[in-house]
């Protein structure tokens, strides 16, 4: 089970893939992650992944890759993994051939609206990073991180003129990976419109069937 959690950010790939981590008893790789660890580090590397971060600029793919390969070979990913964020070009699906032979990929959509809705909500901690929303996963106190009490905002990116541009965006530079995966026969969509509370696990029980062979396809879930 070499899996890819492919979507926007909005779409719920994120809790998804730390659900299904649990579900299936392998690692949820978010590439995201693996690089602000890098970040930390005393090192050339460390350094340069750093910086490049702060600009928002992509980590070039010979230091993606060897960062993955390096995740990929530990212990833990022995029965698989599911990769998030990684790979984000057509040129990083190329690299990640060479090393290892994916077996599903899932593309989480969701309508416009729906992200729209879920990234104007949400609200961010300025100190510790935690992410709330204004109607779903509420802070106990209004505009306060309930782990470190300091202020809660908006992001800039996050409000609806910007994230309709961002979908546009999304939608135009996601197309060659996604063209890649379905040339490859290896791409399925998966749309999530509901809220989780409501349909959390009919979207596992989904997954669990498709990877495990027992369907062929998954499509929107209601
Ligand atoms: P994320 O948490 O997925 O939004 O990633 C945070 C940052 O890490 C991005 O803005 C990029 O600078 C870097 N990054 C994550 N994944 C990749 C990737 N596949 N290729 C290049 N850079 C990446």
């Amino acid at each position: 089970m070499k899996i890819l959690f492919m979507g926007m950010p909005g779409v719920g790939k994120g809790t998804y893939a730390q659900i299904m981590k649990e579900e299936l008893g392998i690692p949820h790789i978010s590439s995201g992650d693996l690089l602000r660890d890098v970040a930390k580090q005393d090192s050339d590397l460390g350094k340069t992944v750093a910086g490049i971060m702060k600009q928002g600029k992509l980590v070039s793919d010979d230091i993606m890759l060897e960062i993955i390969k390096q995740r990929i070979q530990q212990p833990d990913c022995e029965k698989g993994f599911i990769l998030d964020g990684y790979p984000r070009t057509a040129e990083q699906a190329k690299m990640l051939n060479s090393l290892v032979e994916i077996t599903h990929v899932l593309h989480f959509k969701a309508d416009d609206e729906v992200i729209i809705d879920r990234l104007g909500g949400r609200l961010v901690c300025k100190g510790c990073k935690s992410i709330f929303h204004k109607t779903g996963n509420k802070p106990k106190v209004e505009w306060k991180c309930d782990h470190c009490s300091t202020e809660l905002h908006t992001r800039e990116d996050d409000k609806p003129h910007v994230v309709k541009q961002r979908l546009e965006l999304d939608a135009e530079k996601s197309k060659p990976l996604l063209d890649h995966y379905n040339g490859e026969g290896l791409l399925v969509e998966i749309v999530i419109n509901k809220p989780i509370h409501d349909i959390k696990d009919k979207v596992v029980k989904r997954i669990k069937d498709y990877v495990e062979g027992k369907s062929d396809s998954i499509g929107e879930i209601e």
